[in-house]
């Protein structure tokens, strides 16, 4: 999935959101926290897990697998919850990741970039950039 698809779903969506008029951007700022809370509870409850830290509920041979799927759930949810917050900012996720990833690239020195490699076409690509202009696509 494209984040421009995620983003005309939520704006289609929110037309319809029951409450909708209500929702200000505390409210966005606080969904999205809420939903990383969530995403970090089952984190912990899986590394409490997998490293036989005491705490978590009578033991269940499927909890790992459990986990994983209701963590699979509340990353769909943070990332609903993200897009959500830069559309009321008027903002796109896409151009922001790629603009902060690249500048974290350069500044601890890993030649990986995303970007448009014009020997390979118009499209966004990952590509490792070898020196001098040099670069070699990912797929
Ligand atoms: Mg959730």
């Amino acid at each position: 999935m494209r984040l421009d698809t995620l983003r005309a779903a939520n704006i289609e969506r929110q037309t319809l959101w029951p409450g909708v008029a209500a929702v200000d951007l505390p409210f966005r700022g606080l969904e999205l926290a809420g939903e990383i809370g969530e995403l970090c509870n089952l984190v912990k409850k899986l590394h409490r897990h997998r490293g036989a830290i005491a705490g978590n509920r009578a033991a269940d041979p499927l909890v790992e697998d459990k986990l994983l799927a209701e963590i699979f759930e509340e990353l769909g949810d943070a990332l609903v919850s993200l897009d959500l917050l830069a559309m009321d900012l008027g903002l796109d996720l896409g151009p922001a990741a790629v603009e902060k990833f690249n500048r974290v690239s350069e500044r601890v020195g890993i030649p990986v970039y995303i970007g448009v490699d014009r020997a390979r076409g118009p499209d966004e690509t990952v590509f490792h950039e070898l020196g001098k202009g040099e670069r070699v696509s990912h797929d």
